[in-house]
């Protein structure tokens, strides 16, 4: 089973992701816990390229490319061998993550984004949870840094307004795969509300 985690900036997803494959380890099933951009070592190489410098480094059609390579590599290289070997595999972000940021935030490239899936992508999880987190929430949780770590990380509340309403509106759009977690309250109210929805 392929299963990712979705939401903006800080809203709990890495959290989340590594509560649910303990939870799954300590019942005795075989779990990759993995992240996007990254998972691989060549993607993690094009994530640096990504989040490193300053500014609008990249266009946004190279930047699409760019998670799109990334993202291939992780697929190749871990999801389908783990996938095959019928391990659980769990990833912080997949391609939810650029339908919204891609593809309607940081520009309006969703078909784009689409054609790109269809064409190097194909795989989709089976299941997706959106940690849904109030922004300023999330930025009360210190996690908007505004740094020199990550060129992403210092923008603003409306911009992760804007993301969260993407990310509200693909649930709409792929109800039978997008589960909305409500991620207001402590970790474990937060894991709990993910374990409801485990078939
Ligand atoms: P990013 O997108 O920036 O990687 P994220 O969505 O993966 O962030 P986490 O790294 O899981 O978010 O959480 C952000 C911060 O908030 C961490 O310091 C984490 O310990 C804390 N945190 C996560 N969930 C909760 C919660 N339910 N209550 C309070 N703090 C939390
Ligand atoms: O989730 P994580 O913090 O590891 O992501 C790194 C950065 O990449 C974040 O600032 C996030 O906003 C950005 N990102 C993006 N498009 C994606 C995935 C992540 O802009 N498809």
């Amino acid at each position: 089973m392929f299963i990712s985690f979705e939401g903006i900036d800080g809203s709990g997803k890495s959290t989340q992701a590594k509560r649910l494959a303990e939870t799954l380890r300590n019942r005795g099933i075989a779990v990759s816990l993995t992240r996007e951009p990254g998972g691989s070592e060549g993607a993690e190489q094009i994530r640096k390229l990504l989040v490193e410098g300053k500014g609008e480094r990249w266009s946004p059609e190279t930047e699409l490319l760019l998670f799109t390579a990334a993202r291939r590599d992780h697929v190749e290289r871990l999801i389908t061998p783990a996938l095959e070997r019928n391990e659980t595999v769990i990833s912080d972000r997949f391609a939810d993550s650029s339908r919204v940021y891609q593809g309607l935030v940081r520009a309006e490239n969703r078909q784009l984004v689409e054609e790109l899936h269809r064409l190097m992508i194909v795989v989709e999880p089976d299941l997706t949870f959106i940690i849904d987190t109030d922004p300023s929430v999330a930025r009360n949780r210190g996690v908007i840094r505004g740094g020199t770590e990550d060129r992403f990380e210092s923008l603003g509340l409306g911009f992760q307004l804007r993301l969260r309403e993407g990310f509200l509106a693909l649930a709409a759009e792929f109800p039978l795969r997008i589960r909305i977690i409500d991620g207001s309250g402590s970790e474990d109210e937060v894991a709990a509300r993910v374990l409801s929805h485990l078939p």
